[in-house]
């Protein structure tokens, strides 16, 4: 992945690139969930019950079709850990 951070609104919804594969042509994004259960892997609070749902956003492809990985996450590694031997 190659890292790249910019935010993006559409829709009335605040996403924010977070990387892009150029072979693969899409990005991955992220976004903010409100969560008042905790981190999916580590159980941690984020300050406001705000938590970050992870996905890919292939190119061409509208943002309301973007596909969300299962979980939400406190953190990056937190997601990576929860989804093992997948391709984040
Ligand atoms: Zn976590």
């Amino acid at each position: 992945m190659v890292e790249h951070t910019e935010s993006k609104v559409q829709q009335g919804e605040r996403y924010v690139v977070i990387g892009r594969e150029p072979f693969a042509r899409m990005d991955r994004v992220r976004r903010v969930v409100e969560n008042k259960k905790g981190c999916f892997w580590c159980g941690q609070k984020r300050k406001g019950d705000k938590l970050f749902a992870y996905g890919v956003w292939r190119d061409g492809v509208s943002i309301l079709k973007i596909g969300w990985l299962r979980g939400e996450f406190c953190s990056i590694s937190c997601m990576r850990a929860y989804h093992q031997g997948q391709e984040w």
